[in-house]
C-alpha cells in the first residue's frame, strides 16, 4: 500500500488539476458503488472449441454508474489499485463468485468452474489465501470449482511472496491460471517455478494469428510449452470461426470470446449452458 501511495504522488505532480478532480470524483463514486453494493459480476463462458460445450466461466466485474453508463474495468481497476479500493473489490468479487456457485449448486444444472481475476496488488497484502479459506469454510462450494487468474505482474514486485501466497491458495485445492500469457516478462525458468495449472493465451496473439505468421508461431510455441509443463491451455478473445479452427489445429482445445458469448449475469449463463450442451 505504501508503494501505491508513492506512485500516486508521482502521478499527481504530473497531472492537471482537471484530471485530478475527475479522478477524485471517480474514486468517490467507486467508493459509493462499493458501499451500496452496485458492483456486479458477469460471467463469460469458456468453451470446448470443438463442441461448444461450456467448460468454465470467467467472472468479470461490472460497474454501471447511474446517469453515466457502464465504466469499463480497464478504467476503474487501475484506479482501485492506486487508491487501495482494490482490496475491497477483490473481496466482493470472490464473495459474489461463491454466492453464484452456491446458488447454482441448488439447481439441477451441474456447475462449471468459475475463475476470478485477482490483481497483483491483492497478492502483496497476503490476504488472498485467508479470504479463500474463510469462503470455502463458510460455503458448500468445493475448491475445484474455484480458479483465480493472475497476470505475470503479480510476480514482478515480490516474487517469492507471491509464489508462497499462491502455493497456499493451491494447497486448498483452488486452481490458478496465468492470465494474458505472452505479454509480460515471464522467463521459462520462472514459468517452471510458478504454482499454476493453466496458461491463458493473450487475446492479442489470437486476434493476430490469422494474418501474422509470427503470432501463429507464438501460439504454436505456447501450445508446446503448455504440453511440456503439463499445464492446461485456454485461448482468450476468440472472435471468428477461422481463429477457433486454427487454434484447434494447433492443439489448443479451450477458449473464450465473443464468437461464443460475452460476459452475462449468472442466470443468463445457466440458460446459455442449457442451450449449448455440446454436439
Ligand atoms: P482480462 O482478464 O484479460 O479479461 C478479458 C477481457 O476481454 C474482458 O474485458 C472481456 O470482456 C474481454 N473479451 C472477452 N472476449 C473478447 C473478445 O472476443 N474480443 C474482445 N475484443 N474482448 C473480449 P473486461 O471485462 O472489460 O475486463 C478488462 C480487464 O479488467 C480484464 O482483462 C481484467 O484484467 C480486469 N478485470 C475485470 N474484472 C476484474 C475483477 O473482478 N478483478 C480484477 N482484479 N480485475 C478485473
Ligand atoms: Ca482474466
Ligand atoms: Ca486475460
Ligand atoms: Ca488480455
Amino acid at each position: 500500500a505504501r508503494r501505491a501511495g508513492h506512485h500516486r504522488v508521482a502521478i499527481h505532480t504530473e497531472e492537471s488539476a482537471a484530471r485530478r478532480l475527475a479522478r477524485q470524483t471517480q474514486e468517490r463514486a467507486l467508493r459509493k458503488a462499493i458501499e451500496t453494493n452496485t458492483l456486479a459480476l458477469h460471467f463469460q463462458p469458456k468453451v470446448d472449441l470443438q463442441t461448444g460445450a461450456v467448460i468454465g466461466a470467467e467472472a468479470l466485474v461490472r460497474w454501471h454508474l447511474e446517469g453515466t453508463g457502464d465504466i469499463p474495468p480497464a478504467q476503474f481497476i487501475p484506479l482501485a489499485e492506486e487508491c487501495g479500493l482494490i482490496h475491497r473489490i477483490g473481496e466482493i468479487t470472490l464473495e459474489k463468485a461463491f454466492a453464484a456457485l452456491a446458488a447454482w449448486m441448488e439447481t439441477d444444472l451441474p456447475p462449471v468452474p468459475v475463475s476470478v481475476n485477482v490483481s497483483a496488488v491483492q497478492l502483496d497484502g497476503r490476504l488472498l489465501a485467508a479470504k479463500l479459506r474463510d469462503l470455502l469454510r463458510a460455503s458448500t462450494v468445493p475448491p475445484e470449482l474455484v480458479e483465480i487468474e493472475v497476470t505475470e505482474t503479480a510476480f514482478a514486485h515480490d516474487m517469492e511472496g507471491a509464489i508462497a501466497e499462491l502455493q497456499a491458495v493451491r494447497a486448498m485445492g483452488v486452481r490458478i491460471a496465468l492470465d494474458d500469457f505472452g505479454t509480460g516478462y515471464a522467463t521459462l525458468s520462472l514459468l517452471q517455478r510458478l504454482p499454476i495449472d493453466t496458461l491463458k493465451i493473450d487475446r492479442s496473439f489470437v486476434s493476430d494469428m490469422i494474418d501474422s505468421r509470427s503470432s501463429e508461431e507464438i501460439v504454436r510455441m505456447v501450445v508446446a510449452l503448455a504440453r511440456a509443463l503439463g499445464k492446461d491451455l485456454v485461448a482468450e478473445g476468440v472472435e471468428t470461426v477461422e481463429q477457433s479452427r486454427r487454434l484447434v489445429e494447433l492443439g489448443c482445445e479451450a477458449g473464450q470470446g465473443w464468437l461464443y458469448a460475452r460476459a452475462m449475469p449468472v442466470d443468463a449463463l445457466m440458460a446459455f449452458i442449457e442451450r449449448n450442451r455440446g454436439t
